[in-house]
């Protein structure tokens, strides 16, 4: 069964602060991307990778080593998702979703989430428990306190039977924060495995030097 890769990289990364798009905000000297999509393709598993980028000319220069597609990306992390799903290899029966900006995921959590895909799951989503308590809130007045030990934080390479996938953003419902939540909202079966805590989402500015740090020590 051959695995395809979708890289969502079209967000602008606002709460990164003023600057390029996130996915082109360099790491070690080289953007976020080239770092995620060479981990990609570091997975012996992993074969056709589609990106889908904001400046799609210059995203195809910047991954000319790699092999990639490069599609325009939409409005919305979900339209991104749809678009370079839509030009994927039809080969490709499993599909991995992985956001650029997860870009030092190690190699181990991309096999793990394919093994439980080829296992026959048709959702896989790499987690972590959380580590704070978390409270719900209206305004600044908390309402109650969650049960921390039944919550994962959720992070990606999110992995789906191609099928599932496509359903799921054929659908039209609203859009959510990850692809396994539409699987969910059409009473799919998403299944969890361990994700890794080198798999954070560069998201604020302390994340960049939490990354800077990791690849200094893996090196
Ligand atoms: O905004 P958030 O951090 O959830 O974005 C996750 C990933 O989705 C990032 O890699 C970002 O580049 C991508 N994205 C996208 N198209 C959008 C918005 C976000 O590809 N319109």
């Amino acid at each position: 069964m051959t695995v395809g890769a979708l890289v969502p990289a079209a967000g602008l990364g606002v709460r990164l602060g003023p600057g390029a798009p996130k996915a082109l905000r360099e790491l070690a000297g080289e953007p976020l991307l080239v770092h995620a999509v060479r981990g990609l393709r570091a997975s012996p598993s992993v074969g056709p990778v589609v990106v889908a980028a904001t400046d799609v000319p210059l995203v195809q220069e910047l991954l000319t080593p790699y092999d990639v597609v490069v599609v325009a990306g939409g409005a919305e992390r979900q339209d991104s998702v749809r678009l370079a799903l839509a030009a994927l290899d039809p080969a490709a029966s499993l599909v991995l979703v992985h956001d650029a900006a997860r870009c030092l995921t190690p190699v181990s959590v991309v096999e793990a989430v394919v093994a439980c895909l080829r296992g026959g799951a048709e959702a896989v989503v790499p987690v972590l428990p959380v580590a704070d308590t978390v409270k719900e809130v209206s305004g600044d007045r908390v309402v109650r306190t969650l049960d921390r030990s039944a919550l994962r934080t959720v992070q990606t390479p999110q992995g789906f039977q191609r099928s599932v996938l496509e359903r799921a953003h054929a659908s039209g419902l609203a859009s959510r924060t990850d692809d396994a939540g539409l699987v969910e909202a059409l009473g799919g079966t998403v299944t969890a495995v361990a994700g890794s805590e080198e798999a954070f989402k560069v998201t604020h500015p302390l994340d960049l030097l939490l990354a800077e740090a990791l690849l200094a020590a893996r090196s």
